[in-house]
């Protein structure tokens, strides 16, 4: 069957002498692998469309129980070319796209996620600053998306709300269930502790309720220490190994953190 869908690129790899597979996030199948032939001849009909991040018009032959399917034509939308200017942007984009490619299934439809990829690729490019919280703040939603979004508002064993009661010490944080322990229970709850439990500071807690409730546009607006920003990278990291089987550690925020040593 012939069909059109919007879609992002997440990799092209070459496949034969002349030919490339890609991987896209599509609004309409979610996660789907494409060949694309006589795409790495000189005068081949995709240009950079079917380059990372770049934001295409996709036709594709789709074939019922294939997981690889012929891509007739892809023509460039956006190419996020202002993302391309700046090392740490390319890095937090192609962690956003890494992360979707472990953690989403192969063609399920989730047009909610192409909508917040999207968001956050239109933010990081127009973004001047905090680049590292787009990547954070992804993380935290998709798992969200995927059916393990955090109880961040209440404590989880006395139920009072954590924005009214003064922290004056770090709060439990149960990767289980994604339960937040205000401090008064945290200190009384030890035996609850082990496999699972992790403590978070009150300001990374503030952040990570920003980072899932405020529009991807004002996400580098919240400011915060390098330090909660490493605080911040831990939680998200144990959380999402927690959760999903096959997460692991993004090759472009290592590739990253050498380049900036
Ligand atoms: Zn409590």
């Amino acid at each position: 069957m012939l069909t059109k869908t919007e879609a992002i690129v997440i990799k092209s790899m070459k496949y034969g002498d002349t030919s490339k597979i890609v991987s896209f996030y599509t609004r309409q199948f979610g996660k789907l692998k494409g060949i694309a032939k006589g795409a790495r001849r000189s005068d081949n009909k995709f240009g950079s469309s079917l380059d990372s991040l770049s934001h295409v018009a996709l036709v594709i032959y789709k074939k019922e129980h294939r997981d690889l399917h012929l891509i007739s034509q892809c023509d460039s939308i956006r190419s996020f070319g202002k993302i391309h200017d700046s090392i740490e942007k390319i890095s937090v984009g192609l962690s956003i796209l890494e992360l979707v490619d472990h953690l989403a299934h192969e063609e399920e439809e989730n047009p909610v996620l192409f909508s917040l990829l999207l968001e956050t690729l239109v933010a990081v490019e127009k973004s001047s600053r905090n680049y590292q919280s787009f990547a954070r703040s992804f993380q935290l939603r998709l798992a969200s998306l995927l059916g393990y979004a955090p109880s961040l508002n209440v404590c989880s064993v006395c139920g009072k709300s954590l924005m009214e009661v003064e922290q004056s010490s770090a709060l439990g944080f149960q990767l289980l269930s994604g339960a937040i322990i205000c401090a008064n229970c945290s200190k009384a709850a030890t035996a609850k502790r082990g496999v699972g439990y992790t403590t978070l500071s009150v300001p990374a807690h503030r952040i990570l309720q920003c980072f899932l409730t405020s529009g991807m546009e004002s996400i580098a607006t919240i400011t915060y220490s390098e330090s909660i920003g490493n605080e911040l990278d831990e939680t998200l990291r144990l959380y999402l190994r927690y959760h999903f089987d096959n997460m692991k550690d993004l090759k472009s925020t290592q590739i990253f953190k050498t380049m900036i040593q």
